[in-house]
């Protein structure tokens, strides 16, 4: 089938137009094998889409909104039997027509093509005008060279494409929340790579699985995903040994960022990314967030950082991360769940237990990476 889909921020971006459209262009190829993409006068024609591809389309960041389309002749007899000949449905009773002009100079203004195919769809389908909340919206679109015909939009994720803003480093734990941080990281454009720590437990085998898992689940929205995994049994030992348990999160999380520092830098990223939301478990205060996002001075960015549980879940649900991430396996060994966790760090005692580590090594860490 063929599909017109719209941009929106796009439209703000002046010169870079071109850039942007080009990169959601490339990212709608990658994505989804065999379509054929063409910029039309009001937003990108794409031929060839299985429908079975639509769900996943509407979370690709930068598509505004899309919906099955067709063209046809500018000739408004041509429109109007094209109009007329398509199947719009069973469950329709009401429809509007909304008639834009890409092109001015055509002989019929927007209020005349619309009362003119209105008749026309009332006669043929006994269908009801309703120009509020309508079951049908039918879209005719006069560009130079072709009129793009189409029913009701479907909603797209918006924002901006994959790539047009950089390189950033997510952090995944195998958690609800991560995931979704480089989703939503995505969705301003950025392209994402994954670190994820491997810590030492009954069930490591089982969590490096969810972390693939989780990887090839969003490489169905940034097409292939860039994943390092770092063993982190050594540092686990020293912080065990060194550590007092209220504390181990908060040194463990420090460590992963200077790890991570050092894995995005080589990577070219330029912000490291966690799923980090205010308050949402006791690492989360400002004091505690404060005290590990300290350890090292690139950019850190927490799009969840203001976000409800329930909105991460259900966006999580949508991205088809949330069953992954709910398996029955956590990646953090019960030596750093404190009963009682520091929920209010002072930075100079963490720096002060800190120096109690050997990091002398720590730029050496080593770590398998998987590139696409
Ligand atoms: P998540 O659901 O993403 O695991 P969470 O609410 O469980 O988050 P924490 O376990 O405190 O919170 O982790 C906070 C953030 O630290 C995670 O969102 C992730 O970015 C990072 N993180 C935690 N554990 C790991 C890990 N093993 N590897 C990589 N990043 C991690
Ligand atoms: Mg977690």
């Amino acid at each position: 089938m063929n599909l017109v889909a719209h941009f929106d921020e796009i439209f703000l971006k002046g010169n870079n137009q071109k850039y942007f459209i080009d990169c959601l262009k490339k990212n709608l190829c990658a994505l989804f094998v065999g379509i054929k993409v063409k910029r039309i006068e009001s937003g990108l024609w794409i031929e060839n889409f299985e429908q079975s591809e639509m769900a996943r389309l509407a979370l690709v960041p930068g598509v505004a909104n899309f919906a099955v389309a067709f063209a046809s002749e500018l000739d408004i007899k041509k429109i109007s039997e094209a109009v007329a000949n398509y199947d719009w449905g069973e469950k329709v009773t009401s429809f509007r027509i909304k008639a834009e002009r890409s092109d001015k100079r055509y002989p019929l203004d927007s209020l005349q093509i619309e009362k003119q195919l209105g008749s026309i769809i009332n006669t043929k389908f006994g269908y009801k005008v309703k120009l509020k909340n309508p079951d049908l919206t039918i879209h005719i679109n006069i560009a130079s060279d072709q009129a793009v015909i189409y029913g009701n939009l479907h909603v797209g994720a918006s924002g901006l494409p994959v790539g047009s803003s950089g390189k950033v480093m997510c952090l995944v734990s195998g958690g609800i929340d991560s995931p979704v941080a480089a989703y939503k990281m995505m969705c301003r454009g950025a392209e994402v790579e994954l670190v994820h720590f491997q810590n030492q437990t009954q069930v490591t085998e089982e969590v490096s699985q969810k972390i693939m898992d989780l990887t090839a689940a969003l490489a169905c929205y940034q097409g292939k995903v860039n994943l390092h995994i770092v063993p982190f049994a050594n540092w686990q030992k020293q912080i065990v040994i060194n550590i007092p348990s209220d504390y181990r999160m908060l040194i463990t999380r420090r460590i992963m960022f200077r790890i991570s520092n050092q894995i995005a830098k080589r990577q070219k990223c330029l912000a490291l990314i966690t799923g980090d939301s205010l308050g949402q478990v006791a690492s989360q205060t400002l004091e505690n967030l404060t005290a590990v996002y300290q350890s090292v001075d690139m950019l850190k960015l927490s799009p969840l950082i203001g976000e409800n549980k329930s909105h991460i879940v259900s966006l999580a649900r949508q991205l088809g991360t949330l069953e992954i991430s709910n398996r029955p396996y956590e990646d953090c060994c019960s030596l750093f769940v404190a009963k009682h966790p520091q929920i209010k760090a002072r930075l100079d005692d963490v720096l002060d237990l800190e120096s109690k580590l050997d990091l002398s090594n720590i730029d050496k860490t080593e770590h398998i990476s998987y590139y696409k």
